[in-house]
């Protein structure tokens, strides 16, 4: 009997009986495989989980066969399945989820074809072919497969490889406004970036397929295969490498007693846990680049994870030019299916030692056994899954590394106060490097109070503007972030008051003035721009607030007019390669203003850059977020690490509406080790993790379903009483702080205890409580990183 987990929905681990037309040695497990689901006889891959020796008839209930293999040697090994269970049990959603969450698409068909070599002509049969056989027609194909005459042909994801769709050209597009079908291509693209003809014709049906070769004629869309060695987020061609040390350089003496006190670690014949813990710029990837050559010299394999693509880029390009003759695969989700698929199916079968290198999706390759992984920033909240498979990334690599003694490495300017506070409980061991290395000094934090600017006045106070201007003016650089994209965050109606919402989540739509649209940042919808007032049909919007297409625009006023001004965000780095493009221009200086959200903060060297302007900076204070104080210090203590990395001083101007918060204190000097003594006591006496194990359990169902509330209250009801038996407290229900999103009403509850398994416990009932296939979707969020 064989146990297989379903790597589509019900994602169900069901029972399938070996058939009789294949030999019994077959089947492996790991194996991918093709089965029968319902009556219907519909296709699905799986993999075999477990495989037992038991009878097919099992209380008399006759089992469904397996169809046929889709691999002949299983594609996962015990310890990768053992992964997929705990990750399973952790998270509690079935094996058949985890799988299907992480495994690249390709891997998941069950659409697959065999080329059938009996001598004559060879021929090629489907799987559904095969379902529709006899049996003795299916016991022949078997008999040649046993001989190794058939072969599985590639999925059919290669043709869809061939006709890849991406934008060309910026908005605004010169399109006429009545070609409609063109605008919603266009829009599509910027939206979702890279996609192939046949996923845009399915989203947007075959309607669009004229307007897409018109597009394509008129060089606005590209249409093709993807260049070889591109991703979606570097230059066209091999990116250049921008981490450079000079040529025989030696460890500065921090670095250096970092590396011994970790190849210490990493020799011992246990799995082990460390953090650097090193300010911006003090040369932490030179520690990775040291130790992981200690890990490749045991014959042990190396994985660098990078919470987004830029970066991961940049240490890719770090790891060549140290390693030029290693193996190395670069693995992220802005990659091709098909792409993934071969990196996946490559590192599968490699036993020897390799490096890896990618953002968190990477952790569940294959690979040989792991000595080293580095996770760098560690901090970041990318490293958390939560949307389809939950997970945390630092527990998942701590998990690989046990299973192959190796050592789990964490890199950071600004910690995980979690992390920091695991290190005090000795849990996980430190170094820590607390000088730049080269030339840059930390540099000068100034807060600037903005309770008194006026709207009119634009989002920047005077004396940012002034000093914005002087280090235009003296040939230097400077970046603004701002954590808000588009032009306006609010429409205003001036005739009736009336705010434009999005109809699916009641939350304001941004204008995009490029774009010349308001768009929901929650699920994409979007109307074109200038808009009716669905109240009282007015005509005329007042755009309120900022966002960065705004403050570019402002910066453009104020500054002198041959300045140039760059835009990094979600909207400006659609379009293939743009981000890099953008990086690099202004590494190379040919643009002196930098205005970005959150992504400019992450780990970029630019050493002309003498001053840091954030422009909103308790943006995140507010937050229902028990992390919102730790969100903020480490995004502001990562920004003013932009500044003052050359060999000029550097400042950094942070404006708020709160200068009496307890954050700033330390967020001027940098000083994690106060900001963490005062965040922690704080935790601690409301209880909040590291104190607690918090979860979130999630629902949400239809606007129009009215059976719906009553639900949600009869669920509080499980909830509290259950959570009296087991010690878990129960804060809820609430209204999600997103109350609606993409049509549905949300509410959540809050859970703490001192124990994973009451939480469990309690989800556990909750969800059961819940009738299959009721309209309630429900979710469990272990440590959750999003509250909203
Ligand atoms: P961070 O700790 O912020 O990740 P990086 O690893 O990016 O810092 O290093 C910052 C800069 O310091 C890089 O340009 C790197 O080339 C330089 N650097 C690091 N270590 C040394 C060294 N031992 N000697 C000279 N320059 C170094
Ligand atoms: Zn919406």
């Amino acid at each position: 009997m064989l146990s297989i987990s379903l790597l589509s929905p019900p994602y169900a681990t069901l029972s399938y009986a070996a058939p009789a037309w294949l030999k019994t040695s077959v089947w492996k497990c790991g194996q991918r495989v093709v089965v029968p689901l319902g009556k219907g006889g519909m296709l699905r891959a799986g993999i075999i989980v477990s495989i037992d020796a038991e009878a097919p008839v099992k209380d008399g209930v006759v089992l469904k066969e397996c169809l046929w293999p889709a691999e002949r040697e299983p594609l996962l090994r015990p310890e990768y399945l053992a992964m997929v269970k705990q990750l399973a049990l952790r998270h509690m959603v079935t094996e058949g989820e985890v799988l299907g969450g992480l495994l690249p698409a390709g891997l998941r068909t069950s659409k697959l074809r065999l080329r059938v070599l009996d001598g004559g002509k060879p021929r090629t049969v489907s799987l559904r072919d095969i379902a529709k056989m006899s049996e003795t027609e299916r016991a022949s194909i078997g008999a040649l497969w046993t001989d190794n005459r058939v072969e599985i042909l590639d999925s059919s994801f290669d043709a869809e490889e061939q006709e890849l769709c991406s934008l060309l050209v910026d908005p605004p597009w010169p399109v006429r406004p009545s070609a409609k079908r063109q605008i919603e291509v266009l829009e599509y693209l910027q939206d979702k970036g890279m996609l192939s003809r046949t996923r845009l014709l399915q989203d947007l049906g075959s309607s669009v397929s004229s307007a897409l070769n018109t597009l394509a004629e008129r060089e606005l869309v590209r249409i093709g295969p993807r260049e070889e060695g591109t991703c979606e987020a570097c230059v066209e061609d091999e990116p250049e490498c921008s981490f450079k040390v000079d040529e025989g350089f030696t460890l500065l003496p921090e670095q250096q007693a970092a590396f011994d006190d970790f190849t210490r670690l990493l020799h011992e014949d246990a799995p082990n846990s460390a953090l650097l813990y090193g300010i911006t710029g003090s040369g932490k990837t030179v520690v990775y680049l040291e130790l992981a050559a200690e890990a490749l010299a045991q014959g042990r394999s190396v994985m660098f994870l990078a919470p987004e693509v830029a970066l991961a880029c940049k240490l890719d390009s770090a790891v060549r030019s140290r390693f030029p003759s290693q193996e190395c695969f670069f693995y992220n989700g802005y990659q091709s299916p098909a792409e993934r698929e071969r990196t996946f199916r490559t590192l599968a079968e490699r036993t020897a030692p390799c490096i890896i290198v990618g953002t968190r999706s990477a952790l569940f390759l294959p690979a040989p056994p792991l000595g080293l992984v580095v996770l760098d920033e560690e901090h970041d909240t990318s490293f958390k899954q939560d949307e389809g498979l939950v997970y945390q990334a630092k527990e998942v690599a701590y998990y690989r590394v046990q299973q192959s003694n190796g050592l789990l490495l964490l890199g950071s300017a600004t910690p995980d106060v979690k992390t920091f506070h695991a290190v005090q409980q000795q849990a996980v061991s430190m170094s820590v490097m607390k000088q730049r290395a080269g030339e840059g000094r930390l540099p000068d934090v100034t807060l600037i109070d903005i309770k008194t600017l006026k709207r009119t006045d634009g989002i920047l106070a005077l004396e940012c503007k002034q000093q914005i201007r002087d280090v235009v003016e003296r040939g230097e650089q400077v970046v603004i972030l701002l954590n808000r994209r588009g032009y306006a965050p609010l429409m205003y109606c001036l005739d009736c008051g009336h705010v434009a919402r999005c109809p699916h989540c009641e939350v304001g739509l941004t204008y995009h003035k490029e774009r010349e649209r308001l768009i929901c940042h929650y699920c994409g919808h979007s109307v074109s721009y200038p808009v009716v007032c669905s109240k009282c049909k007015g005509l005329h919007y007042l755009p309120m607030g900022e966002g960065t297409e705004k403050l570019e625009e402002h910066l453009s006023d104020i500054l002198p007019p041959d300045t140039k001004i760059l835009r990094l965000d979600r909207d400006s780095t659609r379009r293939p390669g743009k981000m890099q493009r953008i990086l690099d221009a202004f590494a190379n200086q040919e643009a002196q203003v930098l205005v970005g959200t959150q992504m400019l903060s992450k780990g970029h060297h630019f050493p002309n850059v003498t001053l840091a302007v954030v422009a909103d900076g308790d943006l995140g204070l507010n937050l229902p977020d028990y992390r919102a104080a730790e969100r903020t210090f480490q995004l502001l203590v990562q920004a003013s690490g932009r500044a003052g990395r050359g060999e000029k001083a550097g400042r950094v101007l942070i404006q708020t509406r709160d200068p009496g918060h307890y954050c700033w204190q330390f967020v001027g000097s940098a000083d994690y080790d106060g900001f963490f003594t005062e965040e922690i006591e704080r935790r601690r006496k409301r209880k909040y993790p590291p104190f607690v194990k918090l979860a979130l359990v999630r629902a949400s169902y239809p606007l129009d379903w009215n059976k719906g509330m009553e639900w949600i209250e009869s669920l509080t009801q499980v909830a509290r009483t259950l959570g009296k038996e087991h010690d878990v407290r129960v804060l809820g229900h609430t209204p999600s702080p997103l109350p609606i999103l993409r049509g549905r009403k949300r509410f959540q509850w809050t859970l703490k205890s001192d124990s994973w398994i009451s939480v469990r416990t309690l989800y556990y009932a909750m969800r059961n409580a819940v009738p299959r296939g009721s309209k309630l979707r429900i979710s469990l969020d272990i440590d959750p990183v999003n509250m909203l």
